[in-house]
């Protein structure tokens, strides 16, 4: 199919309280085409003072038409945005994979799932409420759900639309307000979404979107005294920060970071179902996914045969062109992250791991962020290559010879936020998945990321939980209401 976006492509305003400004700076962001290695797009950047314009406007839309939508009404715009979605699927999915460089294939899968998540949270939007509480007689004691306020929405650039949606659904649900900040990398689909959120119908400074650095605008919004919650999803470095900054008043949080997810396959798993599994687990979006199934414990009696089916699958990976509907992974998103991704695999050449595939830039790329899928075996489960988030598609494959060893190995890492595990034992499948570190363990499959399904880590990999009930909650507060209807006086403790 013909592409139908044109570029280059110029966004030139913030868009604030429902209207298009120009930036306070006057700057652009240049956003750079990874599998071509030129610039693309150029899109507005905001800086504190846009920041602040952003969160006043929220503020004022928090208590003005939008307070006094019924939930309703309130269910039925976001329903409505997720139909926009899904309506400029081909364009918004295009208009990613030239931002970040993933296919086409998954990126026309995100906007649908965009579309499905916002469906959901369209749907949650009148089930919130709270429950009365009979503490005692003669008084009427209730909860009510309260939106929490203004969010910020800082993130990352390797799902951008998908994980708006992520945001967007149960922040409007509970009737918060929103500040959302890109990423400076893929700022693109964000200036598009604001069009729709207007086509949508929601009352002005419901939503405001200000891409920016992180160091300027995200840190501003961190800061910002009005800002009521950060929901945040990047590195656990970067949560670090934003938590010192959120400190100056209390805001609530909730942080997705980073993973080294552990993916176990026991001696008698379905050895085949597994390994395809797994390859795509580890492989999938270039290996840019917080949820990636990179560190692969694999029982010793089924070692060797494991191998050679994964590198069998590996290698026939496609890496391609992202519009180029036979891709099956693109470039990196950025120079900096294919550099990583270079260095952990020199690390792992130099600290004597078993190479079986990969390792460089593919036969035919000579410009844009491309690297094969790698694989190293006999990996050291305490080495860099184990322990460290690289976000590319490198995978290391270590052996174990127990069930107690696989779980020792799996949870010894800073992060816990996806672990899978193989085997047709039932009784080991609960022991292992009620032993493991971990915010979500799937069982003869691999990361189950669903709308309905809570999402989030444990350890280093974040606070909270996005998806879900779990979600709606995070954007909550609880204000406990007493109502004293006794007839007699009550007793006087300063009488006498
Ligand atoms: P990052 O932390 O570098 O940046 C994320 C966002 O934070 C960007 O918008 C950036 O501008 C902003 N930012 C940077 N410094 C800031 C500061 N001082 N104050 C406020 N905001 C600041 O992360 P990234 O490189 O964009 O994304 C990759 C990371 O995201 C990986 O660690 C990955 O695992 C994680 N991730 C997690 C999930 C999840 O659901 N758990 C999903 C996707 C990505």
């Amino acid at each position: 199919m013909a592409t139908v976006v044109e570029s280059p492509r110029e966004y030139a305003q913030l868009f604030i309280a429902g209207e298009w400004v120009a930036p306070h700076s006057g700057r652009t962001i240049a956003s750079i085409d990874p599998s071509s290695e030129e610039i693309w797009a150029s899109v507005a950047e905001a800086d504190e003072v846009d920041v602040d314009r952003a969160v006043v406007a929220a503020r004022d839309a928090l208590r003005g038409p939008w307070a006094r939508l019924t939930p309703s009404a309130r269910g039925a715009l976001i329903h409505r945005l997720g139909a926009l979605i899904a309506r400029d699927a081909r364009k918004l999915a295009e208009l990613e994979s030239r931002d970040n460089g993933k296919p086409l294939r998954d990126t026309l899968g995100e906007m649908q799932r965009a579309a499905d998540w916002l469906t959901f949270f369209a749907g949650a939007a009148d089930k919130i409420y709270g429950e009365t509480i009979p503490y005692k007689p003669d008084a009427h004691a209730f909860t009510r759900r309260e939106p929490v306020g203004v969010v910020g929405a800082i993130l990352p650039w390797n799902s951008p639309m998908s994980l708006y949606s992520w945001k967007l659904g149960p922040a409007l649900a509970t009737g918060c307000t929103v500040v959302l900040k890109p990423a400076e990398l893929t700022p693109v689909s964000a200036m598009e979404l604001g069009a729709l959120i207007t086509e949508a119908g929601f009352p002005a400074g419901v939503v405001n979107i200000v891409p920016g650095y992180g160091h300027t605008a995200g840190a501003a919004l961190a800061a910002h005294p009005k800002v009521n919650k950060i929901t945040f999803t990047g590195e656990h470095r970067t949560a670090q920060e934003i938590m010192r900054s959120a400190a100056v008043n209390l805001k609530r949080i909730s942080f997705e970071c980073g993973g080294k997810s552990p993916h176990i396959i026991f001696e008698d798993a379905d050895l085949e179902r597994a390994a395809t599994v797994a390859t795509h687990g580890a492989f999938r979006s270039t290996g840019q996914s917080c949820s990636i199934g990179s560190r692969l414990f694999v029982q010793r009696s089924i070692y060797d045969r494991t191998i050679d089916v994964l590198v069998q699958r590996a290698a026939r990976i496609r890496v391609g062109m992202p519009l180029d509907a036979a891709t099956h992974i693109g470039p990196h998103t950025s120079a900096e992250q294919l550099a990583k991704t270079n260095r952990y695999i020199e690390y792992g050449k130099d600290a004597g791991f078993r190479l079986l595939l990969g390792g460089k830039r593919p036969a035919g790329f000579e410009r844009g962020y491309f690297v094969e899928p790698t694989i190293f075996a006999d990996v050291d489960n305490g080495s860099r290559l184990a322990q460290e988030e690289i976000f590319g598609p490198v995978l290391a494959v270590i052996p174990f010879d127990t069930e107690a060893e696989a779980v020792a190995m799996a949870n010894d890492t800073q992060y816990g936020l996806v672990a899978g595990l193989w085997t047709r034992d039932v009784g080991r499948a609960h022991r292992v998945a009620a032993q493991l570190e971990s915010g979500l363990v799937s069982v003869n499959t691999y990361r189950p990321v669903h709308w309905m399904l809570p999402y989030g880590g444990y350890k280093m990999s974040g606070i909270g939980r996005e998806n879900g009930f779990d979600a709606v909650n995070e954007y909550l507060e609880t204000k406990t209401v007493v109502i004293d209807y006794a007839e007699a006086p009550p007793p006087d403790p300063f009488a006498d």
